[in-house]
């Protein structure tokens, strides 16, 4: 059976972040039923693409992200899950993420975020720890915090919900509550970041050990109340010499910390690399549901709408309102597969790519070569063993590279 990771996106946040270019709406603390109302619809999804996929997959990892799926109820993670469980195979070693904002779940009824994110009055019928217990019996394995700084001025100026010290409290909480497997994101290149401010939140996360680091250079994206800011010259963004110290500076903590980078915004202590995210990099099968995901399934790619899932849904998800309905040709697999491999640090397998597309790289992308090569001269790609190789320097200019693929 092939296997299959099923991405289930959950649009509601607190309120939105403003540099956020993610699909989710602000709900405040009044989204319970309206959320409830979206879990019915993701089942009814759920079983549609079942029976639009005839194919045999096991399903080896689960994918709660967002928008903040830990403002959903452990129950509705957990019915969501046993409703994938009947519906398909899946394996007894499923890895089962979920993405979680330590406003939502920091164990201090006092929190000031807690009472942001769930109200006065439900502030105080939660302990932390209870809830992220309930979503662990649920079958969440894998926890994704978003911590995105340990310092209290970069989390302000970023509109989280939380503060670093949610954060700490969330690590420790998710320990309590039993999980052996926890990622953290983190966001450097933040407008008034400094690199000592970087290198301590970086610090103090290796000192924390989670088994899992993302780690992402901000970006700012059209549509976003950053963007506008910066085009409006509020923003000042860091230097490019900032954001480069920033990232390399992290790769080298982490690895001294015992971290792997495998990908280039992703680290992982031995043996905790994302295997849902891999799928993404490797070219496996993947089905997105919910607003705004994505699937890919035997070489097609599919996008839900964003806004108007709901209408979407009603209508019997049809094929004409989908946002993306592709199917790949031969080259268009070739490109996916080379821009999405050369992001890992171990680089595509020549022969790899041999057997899956008939051809060698060089035969499907003649022009790439030359370029290519004074890119190896420069130290930013290798090519040995069989193996094609973006290096740490190289991934400074990764989007040159990869863009020699499309
Ligand atoms: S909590 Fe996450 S998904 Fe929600 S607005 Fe902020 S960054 Fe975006």
């Amino acid at each position: 059976m092939k296997p299959l990771g099923i991405y289930i996106h959950i649009p509601f946040c607190v309120r939105r972040c403003p540099y956020c270019g993610f699909y989710s709406n602000a709900c405040g603390n009044d989204g319970r039923e309206e959320i409830y109302e979206y879990f019915k619809i993701l089942r009814k999804e759920l079983e549609f693409r079942r029976k639009e996929d005839e194919g045999s997959h096991l399903v080896d990892s689960i994918y709660f992200g967002g928008g903040t799926p830990s403002l959903a109820e452990p129950g509705l993670i957990s019915e969501m899950i046993d409703e994938i469980s009947s519906l398909y195979d899946v394996s007894d070693d499923c890895e089962i993420s979920m993405e979680a904002n330590p406003g939502t779940i920091a164990g201090d009824h006092e929190s000031e975020s807690y009472v942001v994110a769930f109200g006065a009055e439900k502030a105080g019928n939660y302990s932390g720890v209870e809830r992220l217990r309930s979503y662990r019996q649920a079958g969440v394995n894998r926890l994704s915090l978003g911590v995105q700084s340990f310092d209290d001025g970069v989390l302000r100026t970023l509109g989280r919900i939380h503060s670093a010290d949610d954060a700490r409290r969330a690590f420790d909480d998710s320990r309590t509550a039993g999980f052996d497997n926890v990622s953290m994101d983190l966001i450097f290149g933040v407008p008034g970041q400094t690199t000592k401010t970087w290198a301590d939140t970086i610090d103090e996360l290796a000192s924390m050990l989670p088994e899992h680091v993302s780690f992402y250079s901000l970006q700012i994206e059209e549509g976003t109340r950053f963007y506008k800011d910066y085009k409006m010259g509020d923003m000042v963004p860091v230097t490019d010499e900032e954001d480069r110290w920033m990232y390399h500076s992290a790769i080298q903590t982490l690895r001294e910390s015992g971290y792997r980078q495998y990908e280039i915004s992703n680290a992982a202590l031995p043996g905790k690399e994302c295997r849902h995210n891999m799928k993404y990099w490797t070219f496996c099968d993947y089905l997105g549901i919910g607003a705004s995901a994505s699937s890919f399934m035997d070489g097609v790619r599919k996008t839900n709408p964003g806004a108007g899932y709901r209408d979407f849904a009603d209508q019997g998800f049809p094929e004409s309102e989908l946002l993306e309905d592709h199917v790949n040709s031969g080259f268009d697999n070739a490109a996916d597969y080379m821009i999405t491999g050369l992001r890992l640090t171990e680089g595509i397998s020549e022969a790899d790519f041999r057997s899956r597309f008939g051809k060698s790289v060089w035969e499907i992308f003649p022009d790439a070569q030359d370029e290519l090569k004074e890119f190896a001269a420069d130290g930013d790609i290798i090519e040995e063993n069989g193996r094609l190789t973006v290096t740490e320097k190289g991934f400074d200019i990764s989007n040159k590279i990869l863009s020699l693929f499309v």
